[in-house]
C-alpha cells in the first residue's frame, strides 16, 4: 500500500517526539488538549516559510525544519516566554520521504532542546510551505513588549548581527568570502539560535524587546514606533563577528548589521535603574549582549552616530543595494 497522509503523520510527526506532562492529548484527535499553568499568560506566535520566497532547494531539509521552529521560538523569546507547544501546517508538492526525514529530524532536534512538544497540525498537497505556531507562557503581566522603551534607556543587542545577511549575499554571489567564513555564516542563516533563555532572563529587567528578523534598523524602528521614542546608536558599537569584519569593508560590515535580517538576535532596552542588576546577572550571559546606544525623546528618530557625530556611511551611494 502506498505511503499516505496518515502514515506520514504517524511516522514523522507522532513517534519519536518528546512528551510533556501538560499535553493531555497531542497529535491524533481533532484538536489538542493542553493544561495551562495557573497565573500565566499564553504567548502565541505564527510564522510561515514558503519555498522560493524564504528558502530555496539549496537549503537542506533538516535546516528548513530547524529554522521554521527557530523563527517562531525567537518570537516567543522576544516576548520573554518559556516555549511549550508547537503546531505545524505542512503543504507538500509530493510525498518525498527523504525530505520529510530530514525536515522532521531538524524540527525535532530543536523542539527537544527547548522541551517544546508538537501537538498537532495539518497536512496538505500544494507548493512547499511550512507554517508553525508556537505557544509559550509568561507569569501574568511580565511579557516583554515593543512599547515599553523610555528616554534614557540603554539599547542592547545580543550575539552578533549581519552574519545571516552575509551568508545570503555570498550564496547569491554578491560578495566573495573565504570558505571558512562562509561555513560559519551559512550556519547562522540555516540554523539560527533563538535567544530563549536570554528572553526569559530579561523579563524583569528589560523595558522593551524585539527579535531581529528584518535587520536592526527596521526592528529597532518597531520599538521606537511602538514606544513613541527615538534612539541614538553608535555604529562602532554594533556587535560584528570576525567572519563579517574579515569579509567586507568596515563600512559594509556596519551596513550588513543594520540592514540585513535573519540573525534572530534580540534587541532590547534596559532602564538606568535596572542596569546594575543587568550588568551583574547578564553581562556574562553566553548571548553576550552589547550596549549600542540610548533611547531619546525624539519620536521615531533613529540617529546613527560615530564619535557622537552623524554617521556618514548611511548616505554613501550604493550602500543599500546588496540588501534590497
Ligand atoms: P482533521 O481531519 O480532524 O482536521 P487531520 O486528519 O488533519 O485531522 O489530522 C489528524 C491528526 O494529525 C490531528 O491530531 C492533527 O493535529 C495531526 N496532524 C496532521 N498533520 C500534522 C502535521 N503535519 N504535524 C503534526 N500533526 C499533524
Ligand atoms: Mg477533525
Amino acid at each position: 500500500m502506498a505511503f499516505g497522509e496518515f502514515d506520514l503523520i504517524d511516522t514523522y510527526f507522532t513517534h519519536r517526539w518528546p512528551k510533556r506532562d501538560d499535553v493531555v492529548k497531542g497529535v491524533g484527535d481533532d484538536a489538542a488538549i493542553l493544561t495551562l499553568p495557573s497565573d500565566s499568560e499564553l504567548i502565541i506566535a505564527t510564522d510561515t516559510m514558503v519555498s522560493g520566497v524564504h528558502f530555496d532547494e539549496q537549503m537542506p531539509a533538516r535546516a528548513v525544519g530547524h529554522k521554521v521552529a527557530a523563527v517562531n521560538l525567537s518570537d516567543l523569546a522576544a516576548m520573554g516566554a518559556e516555549p511549550a507547544w508547537l503546531s505545524l501546517a505542512l503543504t507538500l508538492p509530493e510525498m518525498d520521504q527523504e525530505w520529510l526525514e530530514g525536515f522532521s529530524h531538524g524540527l525535532r532536534e530543536i523542539c527537544d532542546y527547548y522541551d517544546c512538544h508538537l501537538i498537532g497540525g495539518d497536512t496538505t498537497k500544494g507548493p512547499l510551505t511550512l507554517t508553525v505556531t508556537a505557544h509559550g507562557f509568561v507569569p501574568q503581566g511580565t511579557a516583554l513588549r515593543r512599547d515599553g522603551a523610555k528616554p534614557g534607556d540603554w539599547i542592547y543587542v545580543s550575539g552578533s548581527i549581519g552574519d545571516a545577511g552575509l551568508a545570503l549575499a555570498a550564496q547569491q554571489r554578491k560578495v566573495q568570502i573565504s570558505d571558512s567564513h562562509y561555513r560559519r555564516v551559512l550556519e547562522r542563516l540555516y540554523f539560527p539560535s533563538p535567544r530563549v533563555a536570554l528572553g526569559q532572563a530579561l523579563r524583569d529587567i528589560a523595558s522593551s524587546a524585539i527579535d531581529i528578523s528584518d535587520g536592526l534598523k527596521a526592528d529597532l524602528g518597531h520599538i521606537l514606533q511602538a514606544s513613541n521614542v527615538g534612539a541614538r546608536v553608535d555604529v562602532d558599537e554594533l556587535p560584528l563577528s570576525l567572519a563579517l569584519t574579515e569579509s567586507v569593508t568596515a563600512e559594509d560590515a556596519i551596513r550588513y548589521a543594520l540592514h540585513s535580517g535573519d540573525d534572530y538576535e534580540l534587541c532590547f532596552t534596559v532602564p538606568e535603574s535596572r542596569r546594575g542588576v543587568f550588568d551583574t546577572v547578564l553581562a556574562r550571559h553566553p548571548a553576550k549582549p552589547t550596549c549600542i546606544g540610548r533611547i531619546t525623546s525624539e519620536a521615531n528618530k533613529l540617529r546613527l552616530e560615530r564619535n557622537e557625530e552623524p554617521w556618514q556611511g548611511a548616505d554613501e551611494k550604493g550602500g543599500y543595494d546588496h540588501f534590497g
